[in-house]
Protein backbone atom coordinates (compact mmCIF):
# COMPACT_ATOMS: atom_id res chain seq x y z
CA UNK A 1 0.00 0.00 0.00
CA UNK A 2 2.76 2.72 0.79
CA UNK A 3 4.42 1.42 -2.49
CA UNK A 4 1.39 2.66 -4.49
CA UNK A 5 0.62 5.88 -2.26
CA UNK A 6 4.20 7.03 -3.17
CA UNK A 7 3.68 5.99 -6.92
CA UNK A 8 0.73 8.45 -6.80
CA UNK A 9 2.39 11.25 -4.99
CA UNK A 10 5.51 11.02 -7.51
CA UNK A 11 3.00 11.19 -10.55
CA UNK A 12 1.82 14.25 -8.91
CA UNK A 13 5.35 16.29 -8.77
CA UNK A 14 6.45 15.04 -12.08
CA UNK A 15 3.58 16.49 -13.96
CA UNK A 16 4.93 19.93 -12.42
CA UNK A 17 8.22 19.64 -14.91
CA UNK A 18 8.43 22.99 -16.47
CA UNK A 19 10.73 23.51 -19.80
CA UNK A 20 11.38 27.02 -20.95
CA UNK A 21 13.46 27.57 -23.97
CA UNK A 22 16.25 29.76 -22.85
CA UNK A 23 17.14 30.83 -26.42
CA UNK A 24 17.51 29.36 -30.05
CA UNK A 25 20.08 29.95 -32.47
CA UNK A 26 20.48 27.90 -35.77
CA UNK A 27 20.92 24.57 -35.07
CA UNK A 28 21.15 25.24 -31.21
CA UNK A 29 18.63 24.76 -28.73
CA UNK A 30 19.04 25.53 -24.83
CA UNK A 31 16.34 24.80 -22.48
CA UNK A 32 16.04 25.05 -18.68
CA UNK A 33 14.03 22.39 -17.48
CA UNK A 34 13.12 22.86 -14.11
CA UNK A 35 11.01 20.38 -11.15
CA UNK A 36 12.34 16.95 -12.73
CA UNK A 37 15.20 14.94 -12.30
CA UNK A 38 18.66 13.29 -13.34
CA UNK A 39 17.11 10.02 -14.50
CA UNK A 40 14.39 12.06 -17.10
CA UNK A 41 17.30 14.56 -18.34
CA UNK A 42 20.06 12.34 -18.67
CA UNK A 43 17.48 9.39 -20.94
CA UNK A 44 16.56 12.14 -23.11
CA UNK A 45 19.77 13.05 -23.21
CA UNK A 46 20.83 9.99 -24.79
CA UNK A 47 17.54 9.18 -26.81
CA UNK A 48 19.04 12.47 -28.69
CA UNK A 49 22.29 11.06 -29.37
CA UNK A 50 21.50 7.33 -29.55
CA UNK A 51 18.28 6.75 -30.76
CA UNK A 52 16.70 9.53 -33.28
CA UNK A 53 17.01 8.22 -36.48
CA UNK A 54 18.66 10.32 -39.39
CA UNK A 55 19.99 9.72 -42.84
CA UNK A 56 23.64 8.88 -43.47
CA UNK A 57 25.23 7.28 -46.52
CA UNK A 58 25.75 3.84 -45.83
CA UNK A 59 26.75 1.72 -49.09
CA UNK A 60 29.12 3.57 -52.08
CA UNK A 61 28.98 1.77 -55.04
CA UNK A 62 32.29 3.41 -56.60
CA UNK A 63 32.13 2.75 -60.65
CA UNK A 64 35.26 4.83 -61.08
CA UNK A 65 37.86 6.58 -58.93
CA UNK A 66 40.74 7.68 -60.80
CA UNK A 67 41.50 10.00 -57.90
CA UNK A 68 44.41 9.71 -55.19
CA UNK A 69 41.94 8.93 -52.65
CA UNK A 70 41.58 5.21 -51.64
CA UNK A 71 37.65 3.83 -52.52
CA UNK A 72 37.13 3.36 -48.87
CA UNK A 73 38.54 6.59 -47.69
CA UNK A 74 36.50 8.44 -50.17
CA UNK A 75 33.27 6.12 -49.03
CA UNK A 76 34.49 6.79 -45.16
CA UNK A 77 33.99 10.25 -46.04
CA UNK A 78 30.84 10.31 -47.43
CA UNK A 79 29.22 8.58 -44.85
CA UNK A 80 30.26 11.25 -42.58
CA UNK A 81 28.21 13.96 -44.47
CA UNK A 82 24.99 15.29 -42.98
CA UNK A 83 22.14 14.96 -45.12
CA UNK A 84 18.63 16.18 -44.40
CA UNK A 85 16.56 13.85 -42.80
CA UNK A 86 13.69 16.10 -41.10
CA UNK A 87 10.20 14.68 -41.32
CA UNK A 88 8.90 16.39 -44.55
CA UNK A 89 12.29 14.76 -46.20
CA UNK A 90 11.57 11.04 -44.42
CA UNK A 91 8.36 10.43 -43.93
CA UNK A 92 7.69 7.98 -46.30
CA UNK A 93 11.26 5.96 -45.69
CA UNK A 94 11.75 2.54 -43.87
CA UNK A 95 14.16 1.63 -41.33
CA UNK A 96 16.09 -0.62 -42.83
CA UNK A 97 15.43 -3.00 -40.31
CA UNK A 98 11.74 -2.38 -41.17
CA UNK A 99 12.16 -3.16 -44.64
CA UNK A 100 11.66 -6.86 -46.47
CA UNK A 101 14.53 -6.05 -49.24
CA UNK A 102 17.81 -7.94 -48.40
CA UNK A 103 20.11 -4.95 -49.08
CA UNK A 104 18.13 -1.92 -49.84
CA UNK A 105 15.67 -1.16 -51.95
CA UNK A 106 13.84 2.40 -52.69
CA UNK A 107 11.35 1.99 -50.02
CA UNK A 108 14.22 2.53 -47.40
CA UNK A 109 17.10 4.37 -49.14
CA UNK A 110 17.41 6.97 -51.30
CA UNK A 111 20.22 7.09 -54.28
CA UNK A 112 23.02 10.19 -55.08
CA UNK A 113 24.74 9.97 -58.17
CA UNK A 114 28.59 11.73 -57.94
CA UNK A 115 29.96 11.85 -61.65
CA UNK A 116 32.72 14.37 -61.67
CA UNK A 117 35.52 15.18 -64.19
CA UNK A 118 38.62 17.07 -63.06
CA UNK A 119 41.17 19.32 -62.56
CA UNK A 120 39.01 19.98 -59.44
CA UNK A 121 37.76 20.11 -56.05
CA UNK A 122 34.86 17.70 -55.71
CA UNK A 123 32.52 19.14 -52.98
CA UNK A 124 29.02 17.95 -51.69
CA UNK A 125 27.18 20.21 -54.23
CA UNK A 126 27.96 17.31 -56.55
CA UNK A 127 25.88 14.51 -55.19
CA UNK A 128 22.70 14.28 -57.23
CA UNK A 129 19.70 13.19 -55.17
CA UNK A 130 16.95 11.48 -56.82
CA UNK A 131 14.78 12.87 -54.24
CA UNK A 132 15.34 16.86 -54.42
CA UNK A 133 14.35 16.89 -50.34
CA UNK A 134 16.95 14.44 -49.50
CA UNK A 135 20.53 15.85 -50.28
CA UNK A 136 23.68 17.34 -48.19
CA UNK A 137 23.01 19.96 -45.37
CA UNK A 138 26.28 21.67 -46.59
CA UNK A 139 27.32 22.12 -50.28
CA UNK A 140 30.70 23.02 -50.11
CA UNK A 141 31.94 20.22 -48.04
CA UNK A 142 35.46 19.41 -49.72
CA UNK A 143 34.98 15.26 -50.59
CA UNK A 144 37.80 14.99 -53.15
CA UNK A 145 40.59 16.62 -55.69
CA UNK A 146 40.96 15.51 -58.95
CA UNK A 147 43.93 15.84 -61.02
CA UNK A 148 44.16 16.83 -64.89
CA UNK A 149 41.33 14.25 -67.06
CA UNK A 150 40.99 12.47 -63.95
CA UNK A 151 37.38 10.93 -63.44
CA UNK A 152 34.80 10.02 -60.21
CA UNK A 153 31.53 8.10 -60.78
CA UNK A 154 29.94 6.72 -58.46
CA UNK A 155 26.31 5.80 -56.67
CA UNK A 156 26.04 6.93 -52.71
CA UNK A 157 22.72 4.78 -50.66
CA UNK A 158 21.49 7.03 -48.02
CA UNK A 159 19.50 5.19 -45.06
CA UNK A 160 17.94 5.78 -42.08
CA UNK A 161 20.00 4.87 -39.08
CA UNK A 162 20.52 5.26 -35.40
CA UNK A 163 23.54 6.79 -33.46
CA UNK A 164 23.74 3.53 -31.53
CA UNK A 165 24.92 1.94 -34.49
CA UNK A 166 27.56 4.71 -35.73
CA UNK A 167 28.57 7.68 -35.30
CA UNK A 168 26.87 9.21 -38.46
CA UNK A 169 23.86 8.60 -37.62
CA UNK A 170 23.75 10.73 -34.48
CA UNK A 171 21.84 14.12 -35.34
CA UNK A 172 23.31 15.59 -32.88
CA UNK A 173 26.64 17.07 -32.21
CA UNK A 174 26.00 18.45 -28.81
CA UNK A 175 24.25 17.37 -26.49
CA UNK A 176 24.63 18.04 -22.58
CA UNK A 177 22.65 19.48 -19.23
CA UNK A 178 24.17 21.12 -17.09
CA UNK A 179 22.50 21.30 -13.40
CA UNK A 180 21.07 24.87 -12.52
CA UNK A 181 23.28 26.76 -10.47
CA UNK A 182 22.70 28.22 -7.58
CA UNK A 183 24.92 31.02 -5.81
CA UNK A 184 24.77 32.28 -2.22
CA UNK A 185 26.27 35.24 -0.86
CA UNK A 186 26.24 35.66 3.26
CA UNK A 187 25.03 38.65 5.18
CA UNK A 188 28.31 38.68 6.49
CA UNK A 189 29.48 39.84 3.31
CA UNK A 190 32.46 42.37 3.61
CA UNK A 191 31.77 43.69 -0.55
CA UNK A 192 35.38 43.61 -1.24
CA UNK A 193 33.79 42.38 -4.68
CA UNK A 194 37.26 39.73 -5.09
CA UNK A 195 34.60 37.43 -6.04
CA UNK A 196 32.99 40.26 -9.09
CA UNK A 197 36.67 40.44 -10.41
CA UNK A 198 37.54 36.58 -10.41
CA UNK A 199 34.48 35.23 -12.15
CA UNK A 200 35.44 34.98 -15.20
CA UNK A 201 32.11 34.74 -17.20
CA UNK A 202 30.11 37.95 -15.23
CA UNK A 203 28.07 36.50 -13.57
CA UNK A 204 28.32 38.66 -10.41
CA UNK A 205 27.96 42.68 -10.02
CA UNK A 206 28.54 45.04 -7.72
CA UNK A 207 25.17 47.37 -7.12
CA UNK A 208 26.76 50.82 -6.15
CA UNK A 209 23.37 51.74 -4.93
CA UNK A 210 22.85 49.09 -2.59
CA UNK A 211 26.47 48.45 -1.80
CA UNK A 212 26.22 44.56 -2.63
CA UNK A 213 27.07 41.64 -4.48
CA UNK A 214 24.33 41.27 -6.97
CA UNK A 215 23.79 37.65 -8.95
CA UNK A 216 23.63 39.12 -12.21
CA UNK A 217 23.17 36.08 -14.93
CA UNK A 218 22.96 33.04 -13.09
CA UNK A 219 22.31 31.11 -15.90
CA UNK A 220 25.79 32.06 -17.41
CA UNK A 221 27.43 30.31 -14.41
CA UNK A 222 29.75 27.48 -14.97
CA UNK A 223 30.24 26.35 -11.24
CA UNK A 224 34.24 26.95 -12.22
CA UNK A 225 33.99 28.38 -8.42
CA UNK A 226 36.44 31.01 -8.59
CA UNK A 227 34.32 33.06 -7.18
CA UNK A 228 35.16 31.01 -3.68
CA UNK A 229 38.96 30.69 -3.64
CA UNK A 230 38.93 34.66 -4.22
CA UNK A 231 36.55 34.82 -0.92
CA UNK A 232 38.99 35.32 1.74
CA UNK A 233 36.01 35.23 4.45
CA UNK A 234 34.24 32.07 2.36
CA UNK A 235 31.25 34.28 2.25
CA UNK A 236 29.97 33.37 -1.30
CA UNK A 237 29.17 29.71 -2.35
CA UNK A 238 28.23 27.81 -5.30
CA UNK A 239 25.65 24.79 -5.19
CA UNK A 240 22.91 23.45 -7.83
CA UNK A 241 19.17 23.38 -7.85
CA UNK A 242 18.28 19.88 -7.51
CA UNK A 243 15.49 19.03 -10.09
CA UNK A 244 16.66 21.65 -12.46
CA UNK A 245 18.65 21.89 -15.75
CA UNK A 246 20.12 23.45 -18.52
CA UNK A 247 19.73 21.28 -21.25
CA UNK A 248 21.55 22.36 -25.00
CA UNK A 249 21.11 20.24 -27.22
CA UNK A 250 22.94 21.56 -30.83
CA UNK A 251 22.20 19.40 -34.51
CA UNK A 252 24.55 19.18 -37.25
CA UNK A 253 21.87 20.32 -39.74
CA UNK A 254 19.75 17.62 -40.50
CA UNK A 255 17.18 18.16 -38.52
CA UNK A 256 16.25 20.83 -35.81
CA UNK A 257 16.89 20.41 -32.64
CA UNK A 258 13.48 20.95 -31.66
CA UNK A 259 12.07 17.85 -33.92
CA UNK A 260 15.39 16.18 -32.18
CA UNK A 261 13.84 16.43 -28.73
CA UNK A 262 10.13 15.81 -29.74
CA UNK A 263 11.79 12.35 -31.50
CA UNK A 264 13.18 11.45 -27.87
CA UNK A 265 10.17 12.34 -26.31
CA UNK A 266 8.19 9.89 -28.52
CA UNK A 267 10.75 7.22 -27.93
CA UNK A 268 11.12 7.43 -24.38
CA UNK A 269 7.18 7.43 -23.83
CA UNK A 270 7.01 4.05 -26.60
CA UNK A 271 9.49 2.81 -24.41
CA UNK A 272 7.74 3.40 -20.93
CA UNK A 273 4.54 1.87 -22.59
CA UNK A 274 6.19 -1.45 -23.01
CA UNK A 275 7.53 -1.86 -19.78
CA UNK A 276 3.79 -1.11 -18.19
CA UNK A 277 2.38 -3.83 -20.90
CA UNK A 278 4.92 -5.80 -20.04
CA UNK A 279 4.34 -5.42 -16.12
CA UNK A 280 0.48 -5.92 -16.54
CA UNK A 281 0.77 -8.72 -18.73
CA UNK A 282 3.68 -10.55 -16.57
ZN1 LIG B 1 14.29 -1.92 -48.45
Amino acid sequence: MMAQEDLEVKEEEGSKMEIDVKNKHGNELVLIIRDSDVSFANAIRRICIMEVPKLAIEDVNIIKNESAMFDEVLAHRLGLVPIFSDSDSVETLLLPEECDCDDYCPKCSVSLILRKQGPGVVYTKDLNSEDPHIKPVHDTIPLLKLGEDQEVELEAIAQLGIGLNHAKWEPTTACAYNYYPLITIDENCLNCQKCVEACPRGVLDFDEKDEQVNVVDIENCSMCKSCIRACDNQNINVSYVEGDFIFTIETDGSMPPEEVLSKACDILSEKADKIITFCEGG
